[in-house]
């Protein structure tokens, strides 16, 4: 990280890239990732204001601190649970650009450290609440697993869900995971949730149908629009502490329309973090 911590304070917000694939099960790609959503939020194709707003241009209370800095296998996880916790340290709250879903584990590590009652609000395709997957506990098939065994969260509620197997519904119910799966999200889901502890929000890329959203690994039909997800995003009625956004593959992207939607995604949960 090229950090300048002095800048971060308890009323700001991180933003950070973690440019790690390495756990990704079927293809490589978005390490690259962190790099193309900064190119699509300053591209020049769009401004910096939200749909509520907020102008991230002259805002100033966000800061791009840069990528983290990676060694491999469990002592990758070591280093963004460690950097996560530094930035943290800070008071603020933090907006990681992945990387696949394998980094939610080590960095809910450090969020559990400092919020004990935490929500995750995880939007994917996937439950990700694989046991293991090819051998591999730190698979980003599985990081919601790894929360839930070790007590990280209190509750975790996950909406878009496409692909339940027999296996992965049996650890839902082992874990009380609370699931709105893809049909039944509606334009009442965003109010219909109540919450009363601090919420972490959890975007994976292929959420969105592959229509919307190309550029990730696993192509799942019958996903949430953009407008949904972006309605979302808007009404949550929760004290959003942190979040990240995951799994955009840039070598699956069609003319970097994928990393403008992460880009737009990027500006809405900024907005949402700065309150
Ligand atoms: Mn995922
Ligand atoms: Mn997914």
């Amino acid at each position: 990280m090229q950090v300048e911590l002095s800048r971060l304070t308890a009323d700001s917000v991180a933003l950070v890239g973690v440019p790690s694939d390495e756990n990704s099960s079927f293809m490589r790609g978005p390490a690259l990732a962190p790099g193309r959503i900064r190119e699509a939020l300053h591209c020049g194709a769009a401004n910096l204001t939200t749909e509520r707003g907020v102008d991230l241009g002259t805002n100033g209370r966000w800061h791009d601190v840069g990528d983290m800095e990676l060694g491999t296998g469990e002592a990758a996880f070591d280093d963004i649970t460690a950097q996560m916790g530094i930035l943290l340290a800070q008071g603020g709250k933090v907006l990681t650009l992945g990387g696949d879903h394998a980094i939610t584990y080590p960095i809910i590590r450090a969020y559990a450290a400092r919020y004990p009652r935490l929500t995750i609000v995880q939007f994917d395709a996937h439950p990700d609440l694989y046991d293991e997957l090819d051998g591999n506990g730190r698979s980003h098939a599985c990081p919601f697993a790894r929360i839930m065994e070790n007590g990280l969260a209190q509750r975790l509620v996950q909406i878009g869900i496409r692909t339940m197997n027999a296996h992965q519904r049996a650890q839902a119910e082992r874990f009380g995971v609370e699931v709105i799966e893809a049909w039944q999200v509606g334009w009442e889901t965003a109010v219909s949730l109540a919450f009363d502890t601090p919420v972490y929000l959890s975007l994976d890329m292929d959420v969105l149908d592959p229509a919307f959203a190309p550029g990730v690994s696993h192509h799942e039909p019958g996903g949430l629009t953009t407008r949904q997800l972006f309605h979302l995003i808007q009404n949550l009625s929760a004290d959003l502490v942190g979040a990240d956004l995951v799994e955009l593959n840039p070598h699956r992207d069609l003319v970097g329309m994928t990393a403008m939607v992460a880009a737009k995604c990027t500006k809405e949960l900024l907005a949402r973090l700065l309150g």
